[in-house]
Parts: C-alpha cells; sequence; structure tokens
C-alpha cells in the first residue's frame, strides 16, 4: 500500500472537516497550541514510518502517557494492578469524582484521571521514577532521545491542579495509594507533560501491534497482556465518547487533551494524529476525522 500517498489525502480530507474545536485551556500552557497545527505519522511492525504535517512536531502527549503508564506498570508487577483500578467505561467525564465514593476508591479506567493516578502510583512503587520509565521507554522506542517532559506544562498542571489533587487524596482516603498523593502527582504531571512528536509516539506504540514485543524483540507483554490492553483502549481509551471513536474509526486508541491521538492495529501498525482543537469530550477534532479517513479508506480497523 503506498502510506505516504495516503496521508496526503488523509490530511487533504481531514483540512475540509467544518470544525476545528478549542485547543484545551484548563491547563493555561496549553492553551497556547498553535489551532492550525496538524500532524500524523503511520508506523508498520516491520518499523517503517510514513509521516505528513507537523508529523515530527513535539507536542504534549497528556493523556496520551496513560497508555504507557498501564503498559509498563503491567509489565513490572502484572495482574495485581486490578485489584486498585478497574477496566470498564465510567461514563463521566475523564476528570470526575463522582464515581469514587460509591466505589471505595478503586476508579472505574486506567484512563481516566483517578484511574491513571493509581496506576502512576503503582509504576512509582514498582520503579521509583514513573514519569522516567514513562520517558525512556518513549525515547528507546522511537530511537529519539530529545523525548522529555516540558518542565513548563507540568508546573502548569500542578498550579492548577485541584481537581487532580482532589481525587488523589480522595483515592488515598480509602487507602488506594502506597506512595504520598505530592509524590504521585509530581509523576503524574510529569508524564503527561512529556513532549514527543506524532512520529515518536507512533513507533513507541508499535508493542501493541507486534502483540507485545519492543522494538529490540525483547518481550514487554505477553500477547494476553496485549490483547486486553488494547481491549481497554477501545472501551476507554477515548473519554466518554470511546463509543463514538469505535464507530468512526474501529480501532484501539487513546487520546490527549494536547490534541494527540494514538491508535493501533494489531498485527498491522499504529497511527499518531495531533491537531490541538478539541471536541466537547476532549478529542482532537481533526485528528478523529483523519483517523476516521484513514481506516475509510484502507480498511484499517479491528472488526
Ligand atoms: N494532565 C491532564 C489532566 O490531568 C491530562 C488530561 C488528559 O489528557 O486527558 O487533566
Amino acid at each position: 500500500m503506498d502510506y505516504q500517498g495516503l496521508l496526503y489525502d488523509v490530511r487533504d480530507s481531514a483540512r475540509r472537516a467544518p470544525a476545528r474545536g478549542r485547543a484545551a485551556d484548563y491547563i493555561p500552557a496549553l492553551a497556547a497550541a498553535d489551532p492550525d497545527a496538524f500532524g500524523m505519522a503511520l508506523a508498520t511492525v516491520d518499523g517503517q514510518v510514513f509521516g505528513v504535517g507537523d508529523w515530527e512536531r513535539p507536542f504534549s502527549i497528556q493523556s496520551v502517557s496513560k497508555l504507557f503508564t498501564l503498559a509498563l506498570a503491567l509489565a513490572e508487577g502484572g495482574d495485581e494492578l486490578w485489584r486498585g483500578v478497574g477496566r470498564e467505561p465510567s461514563g463521566n467525564p475523564f476528570n470526575s469524582l463522582v464515581q469514587l465514593e460509591s466505589e471505595h476508591g478503586i476508579p472505574r479506567n486506567p484512563f481516566i484521571n483517578a484511574g491513571a493516578v493509581v496506576v502512576t502510583d503503582r509504576l512509582l512503587e514498582l520503579t521509583g521514577d514513573a514519569a522516567g520509565a514513562v520517558r525512556d521507554f518513549l525515547r528507546a522506542e522511537s530511537g529519539n532521545p530529545d523525548v522529555a517532559t516540558d518542565a513548563a506544562v507540568a508546573a502548569s498542571e500542578a498550579d492548577h491542579g485541584h481537581r487532580n489533587a482532589a481525587l488523589a487524596h480522595f483515592i488515598a482516603g480509602y487507602g488506594n495509594l502506597r506512595n504520598p498523593v505530592d509524590d504521585v502527582l509530581a509523576h503524574y504531571y510529569a508524564h503527561c507533560a512529556i513532549a514527543a512528536g506524532c512520529r515518536d509516539l507512533a513507533l513507541a506504540g508499535l508493542f501493541l501491534a507486534r502483540h507485545g514485543t519492543r522494538a529490540d524483540g525483547s518481550r514487554l507483554l505477553t500477547r494476553s497482556e496485549a490483547k486486553r490492553i488494547n481491549a481497554v483502549l477501545l472501551t476507554c481509551g477515548t473519554y466518554d465518547a470511546a463509543g463514538d471513536f469505535a464507530y468512526r474509526v474501529g480501532l484501539p486508541g487513546k487520546s490527549g487533551v494536547g490534541g494527540g491521538v494514538l491508535a493501533v492495529l494489531p498485527g498491522r501498525g499504529t497511527v499518531c494524529v495531533w491537531s490541538p482543537g478539541l471536541d466537547t469530550a476532549g478529542n482532537s477534532v481533526l485528528g478523529v476525522a483523519a483517523l476516521d479517513a484513514l481506516t475509510t479508506l484502507t480498511g484499517w480497523s479491528v472488526f
């Protein structure tokens, strides 16, 4: 398949989308994102990578990092993780507190903020440096040593992080954090504030397309664990719009409020797209439009 020609067609098609959305502004450092930016990268399981637009330009990966924290926590600690976090869609916004009380401090899934705080806590316990583990994994899989936390974005998140602090303290109140709240939040902000490009993320996500195998051929996850992560991505990876994403795109994927979306076709490859304008659920408007066009043109789908 002519993937490079395909990406040009997909970009042109996405740019015709009638709306662009708005960049996230509840983290002030993200509000300055270039509203016209658009990049897309496609990587295949044999390591080829194609790109269009701003595909090498770093952006704030935000919740796309939660895919990697989950994979690393499972790789390091195994299924014990699931005692502290569930696997069901929440049906509520990503930063909601409402279910935590009735569910006794066990967040619904690893991709809402509450769940990601628990996963970050476990990864911190297992490695001593949760954000560093995510950063090092991204560097290793992408081959890009410049992948790093943007300290200004992390500080902006911390300065405006009252909801995340409330979530973390609430979870700690139920005994479901093993590290001090402030340490967990610092690592959570630091991995959300990692800056990386579509190229980097498409390559770093390939382990999920390779059924758990890393770029160097070593195994991060069993085939079964990789399948399970893809399943949770499909059902919970795109906020409270995972049903619509599955309908339009038909691939497991994780989005972030920086405007990035990373999607996986097991056995074939990954696609990462970035454009900062978000819809009301928090997903990139042009990003989802581009993935919709790409999967329609190629037939890439898990269905
Ligand atoms: N760091 C962001 C927050 O905690 C991540 C949100 C997201 O991308 O979903 O609010």
